[in-house]
């Protein structure tokens, strides 16, 4: 495989070839702290988003996420499924990111939707279906906000480095790479977690990678388990789907934690993050309005 030469580790552009760092609001990725972004596959309402700010954001809750997730706009294989909230979802995240000093990271599917995200948005989401689409790829170079590239549902590692490579050399090297399982035979998974695809990334490219074991494992019972394996795979984070009630969720509700499994979930990373050399962070707590 060619290196890729923006993106890759040995890019005439990264003299030292040192990791880089993406700043997604006060969290750093790619740095000793473990970066974690927990919510909903999908914004459906004020109430959840609360919830989840509530137990797990950093001012009223456990400080164990450092981002929030959450769709408005989502890819589902049926158009018939629920496509998400759209414009009406973007004014519900944003109030509970303000008032939570909580990052969030949000799906743009389209080029047409990039200019009001990336307005409001902390950090852009190309899904897997949307990892080739090289015009939103090139748009999104063209934008001052950080990436959260997916791996495609069958992309080779090749594939999936020049994906990366359509950013950068459009102008945005703020990317960071995400595991979310490939497809293979068994069915038993939803997909299959790359744990070999997050070292040779992490080799090959001065990007952070995280892991998405959600999308991975597509069932619940998994996910805590795969996420402690991607830490100690050297993993820069972590994206997982959680819900206030995960039972209930619109979408993906099988694979998506309990507040309450996400926290045990955090915790238990603390020393799988220690045991190479990373850190799992401490809650940035700051004045929150009333
Ligand atoms: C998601 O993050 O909700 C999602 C749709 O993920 P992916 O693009 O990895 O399937
Ligand atoms: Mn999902």
């Amino acid at each position: 495989m060619k290196p890729a030469p923006l993106v890759g580790r040995n890019s005439s552009k990264i003299q030292d070839a040192s990791p880089t760092t993406v700043q997604v609001g006060n969290a750093t990725i790619g740095g000793t702290n473990i970066f974690i972004a927990g919510g909903p596959c999908a914004v459906e309402s004020a109430a959840q988003l609360e919830a989840i700010a509530n137990h797990l954001g950093p001012n009223r809750g456990n400080g164990h996420i450092q981002a929030l997730r959450g769709g408005i706009y989502k890819p589902r294989t049926s158009p018939y499924d629920y496509q998400g909230m759209g414009q009406d979802g973007l004014s519900l995240i944003l109030n509970v990111s303000q008032r939570h000093h909580l990052p969030f990271v949000t799906e743009v599917m389209a080029i047409d939707q990039i200019e009001s995200l990336s307005a409001h948005a902390d950090m852009l989401q190309v899904g897997s279906r949307n990892m080739q689409n090289f015009d939103l790829l090139k748009a999104l170079g063209k934008v001052n906000k950080p990436v959260l590239l997916k791996r495609g549902l069958a992309a080779t590692i090749e594939e999936f480095v020049m994906a990366a490579e359509y950013i950068a050399s459009h102008g945005n090297s703020n990317i960071v790479l995400c595991e979310r399982g490939i497809r293979s035979f068994d069915s038993y998974t939803r997909n299959v977690l790359d744990i070999g695809a997050v070292v040779a990334l992490k080799q090959l490219t001065h990007l952070p990678v995280i892991v998405d074991p959600s999308h991975a494992a597509g069932r619940r019972e998994l996910v805590a388990s795969l996420s402690r394996a991607a830490i100690a795979a050297g993993a820069d984070g972590l994206i997982i789907e959680c819900h206030p009630n995960p039972d209930q969720a619109i979408s993906d509700a099988q694979q998506t934690l309990s507040l309450e499994a996400m926290a045990e979930l955090v915790e238990s990373l603390k020393p799988i993050a220690t045991a190479v050399g990373r850190r799992v962070a401490e809650p940035q707590r700051q004045l929150v309005a009333a």
